[in-house]
């Protein structure tokens, strides 16, 4: 008898946690209808967000880019690409229409978390002293007369709110970095006081958002390229927009007739989004409470937090893994997007990598196969809802533009440029990502769709960008 109501007891549990699973299944869903409300407010907020400063939860950001690369950039560029855990520095040299990009090097460094959440000085004296030491590395004779200052393209993943094409000031720290005093700083002067104070002399010609980096590199690489997309530890999008569309701006209207917009989607919110109970604990415990909800629910730093947030309930209140909580498994952000990858990814019939994530991770061992099928369905709901939702963000952005639909069976190209280790290394969210576009396009409309890989095309950009907006002209080229 004593067996019978210890299996009873077990299985009512398991049932339980089977039950704790399946609601969570059903508040994510992304049903096509919902994709397309969502779809449709992207879109709506886009108008917002153009129409005034602070119109809407999209901040829009006018990047003052109205030309993108044509492939005439020539000469020696830096770069400088910060934005997640590592920043890399590039030395870029541009050959022109007929050499293109005829050498590129580049270098990338760690950030130490603590960095991440210190001083502005500790931060931008790190960055440059790094990049003084890769300049040291330049190639003696590769060019540089001593009356020219080197320039450098730098590339800030975070919003800004930007003066000119080379300065802008810091609206709010994102992802993992909180700086209380670089908020509202000029991130350019930031950069160039410390470069001053490491002894670099070199100048900042642009700052661009990886977005524009990346519409920038992959634009250099094709003329079809009319909006890009990141995902990876964080998630934005920039398009290029009819400078005349953008009642806010009151500059002049450039030749070219575009701007580039930073559309920083990451903070985009509509009570169509599926939040959870989980999610809505995740931000209020997140160092950037109720910003970048749109972010919180697709990108690479959240979507294996979440998948914990969920195991630690179905532990805690289903005896999922026994008894006991395993200790591990209640810490914040002990399980990163790529394990989580790993496990949606194992193939094996024993499920044994997702055996081993979970003993090396999590320190939980003896699970059952029963029960790593069930943490495999977990991560496809969590990671399908992120693919699914930034599909319909790009959906937003086509109909913004009119690329939504084939008029009279033409076959104008629109190119979308994807970056960012999620897009990358998550097979599985970019299968359901580039799957979804078509659902919701149709299969016409998606023919005239591409959406391509810019590989660290960010980099490259800010090189271009940087070479563009130089402050030597062409006939100083030697
Ligand atoms: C930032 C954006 C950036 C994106 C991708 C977001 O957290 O707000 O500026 O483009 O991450 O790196
Ligand atoms: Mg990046």
């Amino acid at each position: 008898a004593l067996v019978v109501r210890h299996r009873m007891k077990s299985s009512g549990k398991w049932a339980q946690a089977i039950s704790i699973l399946k609601e969570f299944e059903e508040k994510c869903g992304t049903p096509i209808s919902k994709l397309k409300q969502v779809a449709d407010a992207m879109t709506v907020e886009m108008h917002a967000g153009l129409a005034s400063e602070g119109g809407s939860k999209l901040k829009m950001i006018i990047s003052y880019v109205d030309n993108l690369p044509t492939g005439d950039e020539k000469g020696l560029f830096y770069a400088l690409d910060l934005g997640g855990t590592n920043f890399r520095v590039l030395r870029v040299h541009l050959g022109g229409k007929e050499h293109r990009v005829v050498k590129q090097e580049f270098e990338e460094v760690s950030i130490p978390p603590h960095l991440m959440t210190g001083s502005s000085d500790a931060l931008f004296d790190y960055i440059a002293s790094a990049l003084a030491k890769f300049v040291a590395t330049e190639s003696e004779g590769l060019h540089f007369s001593p009356d020219r200052q080197r320039e450098l393209g730098f590339t800030f993943s975070f919003p800004v709110r930007q003066t000119s094409i080379s300065s802008g000031t810091l609206i709010k720290w994102t992802k993992g970095f909180s700086i209380d005093d670089t908020v509202g700083q000029d991130v350019v002067g930031e950069l160039t006081k410390a470069m001053e104070r490491t002894g670099l002399d070199m100048r900042v010609t642009a700052l661009v958002n990886d977005t524009i980096g990346t519409l920038a590199g992959g634009r250099y690489n094709n003329p079809d390229v009319v909006a890009a997309v990141i995902l990876g530890t964080g998630t934005n999008a920039a398009y290029v927009e009819r400078a005349h569309a953008i009642p806010k701006w009151h500059g002049l209207l450039p030749k070219s007739g575009d701007m580039v917009i930073n559309m920083e989607w990451g903070n985009f919110r509509s009570s169509h989004l599926p939040i959870t109970e989980y999610d809505q604990a995740l931000d209020a415990e997140s160092l950037n409470p109720g910003e970048q909800i749109f972010e919180k629910i697709i990108s690479g730093m959240y979507l294996g937090e979440i998948v914990r947030r969920v195991l630690c309930k179905m532990a805690e209140e289903a005896a999922f893994f026994g008894d006991t909580v395993p200790a591990k498994l209640k810490i914040p952000f002990i399980l990163r997007t790529p394990h989580m990858s790993a496990m949606h990814h194992d193939t094996s019939p024993d499920l044994k990598i997702v055996a081993a994530k979970l003993k090396d991770i999590l320190e939980i061992s003896n699970t059952s196969l029963k029960m790593r099928k069930v943490i495999v369905e977990l991560c496809d709901i969590v990671a399908s809802r992120g693919a699914r939702l930034s599909a319909a963000g790009i959906v937003g952005i086509l109909k913004k533009i009119g690329r939504d639909t084939v008029k009279d069976g033409e076959k104008q190209k629109s190119v979308v440029s994807l970056d960012g280790g999620l897009y990358e290394h998550y097979t599985k969210f970019r299968t359901c990502m580039e799957d979804t576009l078509v659902e919701l396009l149709g299969e016409e409309v998606s023919n005239n769709i591409v959406v391509e890989h810019s590989n660290d095309g960010s980099g490259i950009g800010a090189a271009l960008l940087a070479a563009s907006h130089s402050q030597y002209t062409e006939a100083d080229e030697s």
